[in-house]
């Protein structure tokens, strides 16, 4: 069999976790299985990388970046010198010429009070750029041959949108002529989270991009599954720590896992079940502390649960605009001002209702779009075509999930209800085109609340519920 496994912050912690990995990656070589390894930067580490960039490209002073390069070095160093092992020594010298390049780009972008999106995707690769050559040396150190890729030498090929790339079609021919051939002899460490484009440049994959980075190699070598190790049982039936009696769930489809992760689920990716989906590839989720554990498994068609609602999930970074006005009421052509003016502007609308009277379109958009958002509907009530656009900040979208509800009838007066008799008072709801999804938006505050009387009502923590 061919394996794709990939390791998330939280499994890469330590040595000791790395250890973990490794006994992991070493026990499926022993019963002849082939093992490509993607890896994502320490827990943290990107979040930093982040702030660092984003501070000193504004501040008068480069004090920070010193100690903050001391930090990261200290941090790998010390996972690399418990694990022990003569491989250290290399290992050590490619860290410190890579902390170097770290910190004499963080100087240059300090001098040029300048960050672009293109930089500042290079700069946020570092987290991966150190951790991938830790892993692989701990490989290396067990008599597992193994050698350290960065994305774009494993072949993800892009598209040019920095901090959100998209794997191309071409990718998959360009990795599996690198990588499979490798498979027989080693275990490849690539870096998740990056690739780059046509002319080399380096682009991102999203927050949490490591999980389709996984998904493009996976699909791109043929893996008979791919799993994704991380520091959790499985898919949950909601977040374990918004529920603290959330439940594994044993088996869910693609088109579960994609609307809960598109909805803020942090598990996955959004865009990771894609590359899986098309090649029918399973995937499976389980917990580098607890591998016997038999995780989740995402299959297309889920066939055993009978449950209706299967997950929820809530977002609390959005923003709600609301869009109102008499004059669009019978008028064609207000919705195409309306989208084409956001795409304009590359905002991604997470969620749409209209409502029937037609003089109300309300949206969601990820928060940190929400002032672009606003500037770009403004000019449409210039032009008339609209009364008022504002924005609301303090609210939050909640998803209930489960193919289930597609022809179930009462599901959505059963979570209206039950959140009625909560008092829980709902701004906005949407059903998405493919019934595996009823999504509302609630005072953020009403939030976690939201998900615990829904958690409540269908019985979610409950084993056996049908
Ligand atoms: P990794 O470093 O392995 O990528 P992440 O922190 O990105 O780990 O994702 C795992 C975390 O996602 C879990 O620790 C858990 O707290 C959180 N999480 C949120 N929603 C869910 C869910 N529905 N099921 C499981 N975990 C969830
Ligand atoms: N390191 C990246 C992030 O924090 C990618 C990942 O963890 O999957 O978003
Ligand atoms: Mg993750």
């Amino acid at each position: 069999m061919r394996f794709l496994m990939k390791f998330g912050g939280t499994s890469v912690a330590d040595a000791e976790s790395v250890s973990r990995v490794v006994d992991i990656i070493e026990e499926q070589r022993r019963v002849g299985n082939e093992i490509a390894v993607v890896v994502s930067a320490q827990r943290g580490v990107t979040d930093q990388l982040i702030a660092i960039a984003t501070e000193i490209a504004n501040s008068r002073s480069a004090a920070t970046i010193e100690p903050f390069i001391q930090s990261l070095r200290q941090r790998h160093q010390k996972v690399l010198a418990d694990l022990g092992g003569e491989q250290a020594d290399d290992t050590e010298s490619i860290l410190e010429e890579r902390l170097c390049d770290l910190e004499n780009i963080l100087n240059a972008v300090h001098n040029l009070r300048e960050l672009t999106p293109r930089s500042l995707d290079y700069i946020i690769t570092y987290g991966e750029r150190l951790n991938a050559p830790v892993v692989c040396s701990a490989i290396r150190q067990r008599g597992i041959p193994s050698m350290v890729m960065d994305g774009c030498e494993a072949g993800i090929l892009t598209t040019p949108q920095h901090s959100e790339a998209m794997s191309l079609p071409e990718s998959e021919g360009r990795i599996r002529s690198r990588i499979q051939p490798l498979l027989n002899d080693m275990v490849p460490v690539i870096m998740g989270f990056m690739g780059c484009t046509e002319r080399g440049i380096v682009t991102t994959l999203g927050r949490s991009g490591s999980d389709y980075s996984a998904a493009i190699i996976g699909a791109g070598i043929d893996a008979d599954e791919i799993l994704i190790w991380t520091d959790v049982d499985g898919i949950m039936t909601s977040d374990p720590r918004v529920i603290n009696d959330a439940r594994v769930i044993p088996s869910i489809s693609y088109l579960e896992v994609m609307e809960l992760s598109y909805f803020g689920a942090k598990v996955m990716h959004p865009r990771s079940i894609e590359p899986a989906m098309k090649k029918n590839i399973l995937v499976r989720v389980k917990n580098t502390f607890n591998p016997s554990h038999p995780g989740t498994c995402i299959v297309r068609h889920e066939k055993w649960d009978r449950r209706v609602v299967k997950a929820l999930t809530y977002i609390s970074k959005v923003t709600l605009v609301n869009i109102c006005g008499a004059q669009m009421i019978g008028r064609p052509g207000v919705a195409k001002a309306i989208f084409s003016a956001l795409a304009d502007r590359d905002v991604n609308v997470m969620m749409i209702s209209q409502g029937s009277s037609e003089a109300n379109i309300s949206l969601i958009v990820d928060e940190s779009q929400g002032s672009v958002a606003l500037d770009a509907l403004t000019p449409l009530t210039h032009q008339g075509l609209v009364r008022e656009v504002t924005a609301n900040r303090d609210v939050a979208a909640v998803a209930v999930v489960g193919s289930g509800m597609a022809g179930a009838k009462g599901t959505g007066g059963r979570i209206f209800t039950a959140l009625g008799n909560g008092e829980v008072n709902v701004m906005m709801i949407s059903q998405g085109s493919s019934e595996a999804n009823i999504s509302f938006v609630v005072r953020e505050e009403d939030g976690p609340r939201a998900v615990r009387i829904l958690h409540d009502e269908f019985n979610l923590s409950r084993e056996d519920d049908a």
